[in-house]
């Protein structure tokens, strides 16, 4: 869509009408909900194939390659971002890893004025040969995600049998210096008894982990209401062998956290299915092919990439970024009736858990 195109089906206000030029200050939804996390999706592609994420394989359709954003692209509208108040960011994908020369766009997010910190969530597959080379970078934490202890489990789940490299990747990522935390995804009948087993193995090394409940944005159509494993059944089962202590929660916080009573480490819960947390949302995403993703459970995918190669000058996106944003919808606590009433628009690898 051109520039000029854009203006006449109203997903860029022209300069030239009275009062279309941008407000100040951080971007703003209806409900006064101010953006300050960016979720950004270097790529949807991905060599595992997890259950919870993506179609079969061989049924995946790849987003064109011509339609994924440049570093030049990526990094002006971050740049915009920042200006109007976002100050996190947080690579994903796909797995963000297999984006070639990862660690050189991070290099130029680094300086972007109003950034405060970059983090990244990855397989970890590839950590072992790249984890020193994004310390080096400025990358300035990195969770993993990490589903099973178990290698025949982990194999089924992800649909790859490397849960040997994922354990060195985390062990690399610790030795270079990251913060590093784990995350796993919860679902009914595949790794509930590993619960134990993984608070376990974040006990040991002092890290956070979070249990994560299985939202509908699968690739297969498999979610269902009787597969979500609640956060209060995870939180039982851990109190069955752990003393907790709760700890505070920081608006915006998308999980509820517990110190491990004696330890370090912590678990946190992320419960979007069954205790929703949209009324202090902070976050945003950006999808591989410029898309702006206001909420996971948003229908509508605001096009950014369109009116940017179209030529629209930094003001002009500021301004649309803006509007995409205020429209931001309530959340997933508001859909009735998961299973029928969302269309997700995507499923999770093309959007950017
Ligand atoms: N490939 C990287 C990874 O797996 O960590 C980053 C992308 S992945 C889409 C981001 C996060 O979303 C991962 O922690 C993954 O476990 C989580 N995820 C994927 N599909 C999900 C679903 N249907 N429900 C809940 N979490 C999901
Ligand atoms: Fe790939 Fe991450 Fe999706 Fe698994 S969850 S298929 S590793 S993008």
């Amino acid at each position: 869509m051109s520039v000029a195109e854009a203006r006449v089906s109203g997903e860029l206000p022209s300069p030239l009408l009275p009062g279309a030029a941008p407000q100040s200050g951080p971007l703003r939804d209806r409900r006064g909900r101010v953006a300050r996390k960016l979720r950004l999706s270097l790529t949807d592609r991905c060599h595992f194939s997890c259950v919870f994420c993506m179609p079969e394989r061989g049924k995946v359709q790849w987003i064109p390659r011509e339609e994924i954003l440049d570093f030049d692209e990526i990094v002006r509208i971050v740049r915009l971002l920042a200006l109007d108040g976002v100050e996190k960011v947080r690579l994903t994908g796909g797995e963000p890893l297999l984006r070639p020369g990862v660690a050189d766009l991070l290099r130029r997010l680094k300086g972007l004025p109003g950034l405060r910190e970059i983090d990244m969530t990855t397989n970890g597959e590839r950590l072992p040969e790249l984890a020193r080379e994004l310390r080096e970078a400025g990358l300035d934490g990195i969770t993993v995600s990490l589903h099973s202890l178990q290698r025949e489990r982990f194999a089924q789940l992800a649909g790859l049998d490397v849960l040997p490299r994922v354990l060195e990747g985390i062990e690399s990522a610790l030795r270079v210096g990251f913060p590093v935390k784990i995350n796993a995804v919860a679902i009914r009948g595949y790794n509930e008894e590993e619960i134990p087993a993984l608070v376990e193995y974040a006990r040991e090394r002092s890290l956070p982990l979070r249990f994560i409940e299985f939202m509908p944005l699968d690739g297969r159509g498999n979610w269902d209401q009787g597969s979500v494993l609640t956060g209060a059944e995870i939180l039982a089962t851990l109190r069955s062998s752990h003393p907790l202590t709760p700890l505070a929660r920081e608006s915006g916080d998308t999980a509820r956290r517990y110190r491990l009573e004696g330890s370090d480490a912590e678990v946190g819960l992320i419960t979007p299915v069954s205790e929703p947390f949209c009324d202090d949302c902070d976050r945003i995403r950006l999808t591989a092919d410029g898309k702006l993703l206001t909420c996971l459970f948003d229908t509508h995918l605001h096009d950014v990439r369109g009116p940017l190669r179209a030529g629209a000058s930094d003001e002009e996106l500021r301004a649309l970024l803006r509007r995409s944003y205020e429209e931001k919808p309530p959340g997933i606590q508001y859909i009735r009736d998961l299973q029928h009433g969302f269309q997700k628009p995507r499923p999770m690898h093309a959007i950017g858990g």
